[in-house]
């Protein structure tokens, strides 16, 4: 550690690091820099969507996250039901983004005494509506008082077989790089929502006005976990090298992929896939709309390589786009803007526009 001299008294003082000048990612391979193994059966630790354990015919895919009040939601628009969904779907999509089939779950609090059983009892509605739609069973957790707001971890187990599991360090220089569904509205849902959050601070009289905003305060409020696309590709016999599920947003997602997979990539933003009216939207918020896919995270869909021999296999699945292709690590990471300009990928974990 690095000593600084006060130049008034001469005591020395150790230089500080701080978290931002880190960032999430670099955070956490410093702490986690002395990491060691001690069992066989753990067979992949820290770095994907979970960490993978050996359980002799199979592998249990293990993952969790945290859901801090203030940072990654805001109760004057967040009923409690759609956050506890949303605190079980993130999970359950992690282990999507493996290939595994989801199966436990523990769920934990931190709620400082502002809070209501009442509340609590629409957050579990919110839990239990998940678990049942994605067939997880709810087995345990942990629950705390907080001096302040309202903290919530989850846990989430899956299983696949060995052989099915998906990382995303499995892309390889000519690979596909495909995306489900459809990308930004979850931020543009954000937006909508905090320009809604102003407008009644300002004056308490007004209601919100969210009409005609269904899908992306939806998608915000209540995202869904791509669990559907591992049976979709196993009927279509594709298997995909490499997958991460887009929380974060496309960009930071890619360029974990990039580089996990130790390779470059290029990246169409005419293929980014963009509902109409959150083009519409993202204008009218003065936000290229690419942005909001690239930068904006939440919308936790699938983003995937395939061999580029399954395109034949691949191109005409509907809600899946392939947004370009995978390339050697020495030529970079790169977008093609529609007028052929190419653009290097950038994307930082909690520093980007998305977070407070
Ligand atoms: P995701 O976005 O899929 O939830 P993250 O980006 O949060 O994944 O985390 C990346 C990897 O780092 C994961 O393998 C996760 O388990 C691990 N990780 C994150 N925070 C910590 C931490 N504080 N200590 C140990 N491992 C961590
Ligand atoms: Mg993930």
């Amino acid at each position: 550690m690095y000593e600084k001299k006060d130049k008034k008294t001469g005591d020395t003082k150790p230089k500080l690091t701080s978290l931002s000048a880190l960032g999430e990612f670099g955070l956490i391979d410093r702490l986690t820099r002395n990491v060691k193994h001690y069992h066989p059966e753990t067979l992949v630790g820290i770095g994907d969507d979970a960490a993978v354990i050996d359980a002799g015919d199979k592998v249990i895919l293990l993952s969790t996250d945290l859901l801090v009040e203030g940072i990654h939601f805001d109760l004057t628009y967040t009923p409690f039901k759609h956050l506890g969904y949303k605190a079980a779907v993130v999970n359950i999509s992690d282990i999507a983004a493996m290939n595994g089939i989801p199966k436990q779950m523990t769920f934990s609090l931190a709620v400082s005494s502002r809070f209501s059983a009442e509340a609590l009892d629409e957050l579990y509605a919110g839990v239990v509506m998940a678990c049942d739609k994605y067939k997880v069973d709810l087995v345990g957790g942990d629950t705390s008082s907080n001096v302040k707001g309202l903290a919530i971890s989850v846990t989430i187990t899956g299983e696949a077989k060995k052989e099915d599991v998906v990382y995303r360090s499995g892309a390889r220089p000519g690979d596909l790089l495909c995306v489900t569904g459809d990308l930004g509205s979850a931020y543009i849902g954000l937006l909508l929502l905090e320009r809604e959050k102003s407008v009644f601070q300002a004056d308490p009289n007004m209601q919100p006005e969210l009409a005609g905003f269904d899908y992306q305060v939806g998608r915000q409020l209540k995202p869904e976990a791509r669990t559907d696309i591992r049976n979709l590709l196993i009927g279509t016999g594709i298997r995909p090298t490499s997958m991460i599920d887009i929380s974060d947003g496309l960009a930071s997602e890619i360029l974990h992929i990039c580089k996990q997979s130790g390779a470059g990539c290029k990246l169409f933003e005419g293929k980014i896939p963009i509902d109409a009216h959150t083009t519409e939207l993202s204008k009218e918020f003065k936000i290229i709309p690419s942005v909001a896919a690239l930068s904006g995270g939440e919308d936790y869909e699938l983003l995937f390589t395939v061999k580029q021999e399954d395109y034949e296999k691949i191109k005409d699945i509907a809600g899946i786009s392939i947004i370009g292709h995978m390339t050697t690590a020495s030529e970079g990471k790169f977008m093609i803007t529609p007028d052929g300009k190419s653009v290097p990928i950038t994307a930082q974990g909690w520093d980007g526009m998305r977070e407070k």
